[in-house]
């Protein structure tokens, strides 16, 4: 069930915030009663068209109320007495839920750790005598997380068990599929905590995190800010494949690929810093992902973990979709990096002329050699002098205007592949348009990658127009 968390300044104003939140289709509320300077409790609860969870948080548990303890633990008692469905305690007020009128969510909140045992918590918890229990802790490893899913997997009691902070966010989802309420917020930026998902967020994009839903995902330090969740999602609904596919920010690879299949985690697209984990994890590589030494995406199936790279066909799908052909095709790579290795791998492959550019020489020497192709050091290379460029550097990616090589430079009626996507349009971009090249965006490239996993995974047909469109109806959105 998700529960929507309101912090209101006033009891009518909470009330009126709930009904918003119904109206997105929340099936209950929570109301953070911390900031009230009032406490009409029975008019509050009568007002509210859901079940609904009445709760008062300390400064010391993140929270706002003024008053003193046995203040705060009085009120508490009134509103189990007032209509609210629930109250949510702190287990650490050591109030027995007993004590309460209604049912009472009994709550641990560790905003700095994941501590052990979280399943003996929990069951000590529920023994305790509470109809629910919530565990909210701070991961800040990958085996915190994986940790964390596994009492998700197999709650010992009801339960709604997440992460708190960047590392905790797929956590949030995951858990919905079997959480006693998943807690959101009512619209995006107005949660009660940080990486809290929007009720919105959980009834559309992430609506498919259901019990038994296969869950996919991108893992990547960073992967908040990933388009994948966007359109892996959409791609799933429009096919009615029952799956979800949330964002591990993490920061490691391993743990989570090792308790993959335990966790129904199907397949991870990997992004920076661990496309190189990736590979040395996988019992088992595609010719590209092996002969490029990088892994973008994994699939688990049999107790096997399969690693493939989609990035060097997109690269070279990109292209082709604006020349026809990319062989016999002068190609300037500018980077050595996971994805320019990818790159020089698929137009290499594909018969194109590559000539390498990148500020560390040797290992643009080395990728040059790999592949047969030329090196220019970068500041020599002249970029009129090919027919394609391909930017595969993460310079300009902050919208600070940097490029590694002038895109104005670019001769009129060539192709430019800018590989980033944030911002969509670059300075290297905007310079290479300016020159009268033809550009192709970083979620272009995205677009192929993304499609290419998807069919990996599902077997299901998807194309870079599939994911093209689902990424300007968010645009437009
Ligand atoms: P990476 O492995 O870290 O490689 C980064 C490359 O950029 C290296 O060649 C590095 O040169 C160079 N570089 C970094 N900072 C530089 C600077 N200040 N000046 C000059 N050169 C610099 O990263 P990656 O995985 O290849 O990713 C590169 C970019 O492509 C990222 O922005 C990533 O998001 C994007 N990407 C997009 C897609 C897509 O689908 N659109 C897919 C993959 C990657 P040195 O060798 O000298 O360090």
């Amino acid at each position: 069930m998700i529960c929507a968390c309101i912090m209101a300044s006033n009891p009518s104003e909470a009330a009126d915030l709930a009904a918003r939140a119904a109206g997105l289709g929340a099936g209950a509320v929570e109301i953070r009663g911390d900031r009230f300077g009032s406490f009409p409790l029975c008019d509050l609860a009568k007002a509210l068209r859901t079940p609904s969870v009445f709760t008062l948080r300390s400064p010391a548990a993140g929270g706002f109320f003024k008053g003193t303890e046995e203040e705060r633990i009085s009120l508490l008692l009134e509103a189990s007495r007032s209509g609210f469905s629930y109250v949510d305690v702190e287990r650490e007020s050591g109030v027995p839920p007993a004590r309460f009128s209604c049912n009472v969510i009994l709550s641990l909140h560790d905003f700095s750790s994941c501590p052990p045992g979280l399943e003996a918590l929990a069951s000590g918890m529920a023994a305790a005598g509470a109809h629910a229990v919530k565990i909210a802790v701070t991961p800040s490893s990958c085996s915190d997380v994986v940790r964390i899913m596994r009492l998700q997997r197999r709650p010992p009691c009801r339960a709604s068990v997440f992460g708190l902070g960047p590392m905790g966010f797929a956590t949030r989802i995951t858990g919905s599929a079997t959480a006693f309420m998943t807690y959101a917020s009512l619209e995006p930026g107005l949660g009660t905590a940080e990486y809290q998902p929007s009720v919105p967020d959980l009834t559309g994009k992430y609506s498919g995190a259901s019990p038994g839903a296969e869950v996919y995902g991108v893992a990547g330090r960073p992967a908040l800010h990933s388009l994948g969740p966007e359109v892996h999602n959409a791609l799933f609904r429009s096919r009615g494949i029952r799956a979800v596919y949330v964002p591990f920010e993490t920061d490691s690879l391993t743990p989570l690929a090792r308790a993959a299949e335990e966790l129904g985690i199907r397949g991870l697209s990997v992004t920076m810093p661990f496309k190189m984990e990736a590979a040395e994890i996988a019992d088992r590589l595609t010719p590209a992902a092996s002969e490029i030494g990088a892994v973008n995406t994994l699939t688990f199936e049999g107790g096997r973990i399969d690693g493939d790279n989609t990035d060097a066909s997109a690269v070279v799908d990109a292209i082709e979709s604006r020349t026809g052909a990319v062989a016999g095709l002068s190609v300037l790579v500018i980077g050595a990096g996971g994805a320019a290795r990818a790159a020089v791998f698929g137009l290499s492959k594909a018969g194109a002329r590559v000539t390498i550019t990148n500020r560390t020489e040797s290992r643009g020497r080395d990728l040059a050699a790999r592949w047969g192709a030329l090196f220019a050091a970068l500041g020599t290379a002249d970029p009129s002098a090919y027919d394609v460029l391909v930017q595969a550097t993460p310079i300009g990616s902050g919208g600070d205007g940097g490029e590694a090589v002038p895109g104005r430079r670019a001769r009129r009626g060539s192709v430019v592949l800018e590989m980033i996507y944030r911002p969509s349009v670059t300075a290297f971009m905007a310079g290479a348009l300016e020159a009268g090249a033809e550009a192709i965006p970083g979620s272009e490239m995205f677009a192929h990658q993304a499609a290419a996993q998807f069919r990996i995974w599902t077997g299901a047909p998807a194309g870079a127009a599939d994911v093209m469109r689902i990424l300007r109806g968010k645009e437009e959105a």
